[in-house]
């Protein structure tokens, strides 16, 4: 009998259905994309991005230049664009009532993840994933500290059925004017379930697995990676903190070096089971402001995209999973 399962966090309802899946093997894969001829994010290439905000560079390296082993430029393309001023949300005057608008006022960047053309995190060493991490880290407190901004999301598209558009080993990096609609959201079930049961949802569920919980993937001494309770996708996992903390950023870069062997550890076993997997992942973290969102614990979601979403999930916001969290948690921590 499928299930249906709530989740804390997200506030999204899931059905788990595996007797409507195929085996783990038969998931669709990623479309191997043929290289490009002149790939604008390889080293090298520093002059065909916009100027850098960012490296983690060798000693002597010139900025724009070769030399960098991570490196942040602004989107080409942005969904948001950068502006001194920030205008309110507005009524959109003839549209009738409670149609609002604003300006698409934001931040929006690239981390390019690697100098050589590599298209997986599986394909670097522990410490290069942990300069990534670093990278994030750099960015999310220095906009923090511009004061322009109430929060920022960081996410990777990887593969192109996960909505990559190139190759080369890339995330992004948004900052919003606002709250962002998704970390308000999460904001509201933390606060309620912190109202209703006095503590932190996600302290709760880390908490659980000293006793052995089936879903833990891999730990370290600071982080657990797992299966959630309610996961929307195949293989889904989530790595979290194990002590309390709102802001990613406040993590210490020798922490950051243990979340990136971490990360890495964890995407060798989803390759080891879904071969060239699409997925996203994203880093949740409290917005700038840290009055009213302590109560956060920062997160990061990593979502396989082994089938598409499609009419039940667009239609009734609710997803059907096929591999249910605890055979999926067995099955990575096996690989
Ligand atoms: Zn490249
Ligand atoms: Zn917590």
């Amino acid at each position: 009998m499928p299930e249906f399962r709530h989740n804390l966090i997200t506030g999204h309802w899931v059905i788990l259905a595996e007797n409507r899946g195929g085996r783990p093997q038969e998931v669709d894969v990623q479309q191997i994309v043929r290289p490009q001829s002149v790939c604008v994010f390889c080293e090298g290439h520093e002059n065909r991005t916009p100027s850098e905000v960012f490296a983690i560079r060798s000693a002597g390296s010139q900025a724009n230049g070769p030399g960098w082993r991570v490196r942040v430029v602004p989107n080409k393309f942005p969904a948001l664009e950068f502006a001194d001023d920030f205008p309110a949300l507005r009524p959109l005057p003839g549209n009738g009532e409670g149609v609002e608008t604003a300006p698409g006022v934001g931040v929006h960047e690239i981390v390019i993840e690697s100098p050589r053309h590599l298209s997986s995190i599986t394909e670097l060493a522990d410490e290069d994933v942990g300069e990534i991490f670093e990278a994030y880290r750099q960015r999310l407190a220095a906009l923090r500290e511009t004061k322009k901004y109430r929060s920022a999301v960081v996410f990777k598209n990887g593969g192109p059925t996960a909505g990559a558009t190139l190759i080369h080993l890339h995330s992004q990096l948004i900052a919003f004017q606002t709250g962002g609609p998704v970390i308000g959201e999460r904001l509201v079930q933390f606060e309620s379930y912190q109202q209703q049961f006095g503590k932190c949802p996600l302290c709760q569920t880390i908490s659980e697995f000293a006793g052995g919980e089936r879903s833990v993937v891999a730990a370290t001494e600071n982080f657990a990676a797992f299966c959630p309770f309610a996961s929307r996708f195949a293989y889904e996992m989530w790595i979290a903190p194990r002590r309390h903390a709102a802001h990613f950023d406040t993590t210490t870069p020798e922490t950051l070096r243990e979340l990136g062997a971490l990360l890495r550890r964890v995407l060798v076993k989803l390759e080891r089971i879904v071969k060239l997997p699409a997925y996203n992942y994203i880093v949740h973290t409290a917005p700038f402001d840290t009055s009213g969102s302590d109560h956060y614990h920062w997160h990061i979601e990593i979502l396989p995209r082994t089938t598409s979403l499609a009419g039940f999930e667009l239609g009734v916001g609710c997803y059907i999973n096929t591999v249910g969290p605890e055979r999926a948690a067995t099955a990575l921590r096996g690989a």
